[in-house]
């Protein structure tokens, strides 16, 4: 498969900040990949070398091939993170004047009903509701029905029902064959969405799969939370790992089938618990243990750093 988007050991920094230490990433056409990752972990860093609104400092981006600052600007659509169209124009005036940048744009109306807006087409930008206003710069953004589509969280500050329909929009985009990288700290977004999904730490991908290879190698084992304010030893003589976590027991590793051995347990022992939920590892168990990884690795290197610099003075 050709590859639509590639970073290839990328760096970026900015002063004593470094945004970006590495980070690579190729993406094929047609694909939908998800990144995510702690919130100064280098995303919209990464988006904006990709979509030439910032130059790397070293490594290379590529885009349909192309450098990003040459690329034709008519293939991409690109949703900012920060986007401040005018205020006093109406919804489909705003989608109307992007449209008009284009030789060839789709039918601003149509772009309306896909993000879910076609009744608020009359209503200044500045008199919508912030998720409206978010969803009015996605349909900015695919206006001229682009191939390639960079999205710097599309869904944040989206209502649930707002969400699922820029995620149907997004599904449909890709299944006609549009390469989507988009930025999210929604799991379930990412899970839903993504065919890939890179994580990126410290300014580079610790690590890159579909989410199902990420949580079947990063996610750990499944959990039985038990609601209870009893102690772990209550549960002391079961086989399985047990923690306490929020105010409740987690029981880990234990099996659909082996739930009614816990229960014994707890009603052998008396114990009193008010609710019990068993689940698989997901999306947000690869994060939080990935991201915790990196923030120690991070803070060994600083520890580091210290020691080494300590040393130096004293030498
Ligand atoms: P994310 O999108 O993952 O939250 P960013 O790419 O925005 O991360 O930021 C990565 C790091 O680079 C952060 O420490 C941020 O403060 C810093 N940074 C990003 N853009 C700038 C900038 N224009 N000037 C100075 N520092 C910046």
């Amino acid at each position: 498969m050709e590859a639509v988007v590639e970073a290839d050991d990328v760096r970026k920094t900015y002063g004593e900040t470094i945004a970006l230490s590495g980070a690579s990433l190729s993406v094929e056409s047609g694909e939908v990949f998800g990144l995510i990752g702690p919130n100064g972990a280098g995303k919209t860093t990464l988006v904006r070398a990709l979509t030439g609104t910032t130059d790397p400092d070293d490594g290379t981006v590529r885009v349909l091939g192309e450098s990003p600052t040459t690329v034709d600007r008519h293939r991409l659509g690109v949703l900012p993170q920060a986007f401040s169209p005018p205020d006093r124009l109406s919804a489909r005036e705003l989608l109307a004047y992007y449209a008009g940048l284009y030789d060839e744009a789709r039918d601003p109306d149509a772009v309306l009903a896909d993000v879910g807006l076609a009744d608020a087409g009359d209503t200044w930008y500045e008199n919508l509701s912030g998720g409206q206003k978010r969803r009015v710069c996605v349909g900015a953004t695919l206006i001229n029905d682009p191939d390639v589509c960079f999205l710097d969280e599309p869904t944040t500050g989206i209502d649930p029902a707002g969400r699922r329909t820029i995620w149907e929009l997004i599904e449909d985009l890709a299944a006609g064959g549009t390469t989507v990288v988009l930025t999210t700290h929604d799991m379930a977004e990412a899970e839903r969405l993504a065919d890939r999904v890179g994580l990126l730490a410290d300014g580079s991908l610790v690590a890159q799969g579909t989410p199902g290879a990420l949580v079947r190698e990063h996610g750990g084992s499944s959990r039985l939370t038990v609601e209870t304010s009893a102690d772990p030893s209550a549960l002391e003589d079961l086989a399985f790992p047990v923690d306490a976590c929020d105010g409740a027991l987690v029981v880990r590793d234990v099996d659909p089938a082996e739930i009614g051995a816990v229960v014994d347990v707890l009603d052998d022992r008396g114990v009193a618990y008010t609710g019990l939920t068993w689940a698989e590892p997901d999306l947000e168990d690869v994060y939080l243990a990935l991201a915790d990884d990196a923030e120690r690795a991070r803070t060994d290197r600083i520890g580091t750093a210290a020691g080494l610099a300590k040393a130096g003075e004293t030498a």
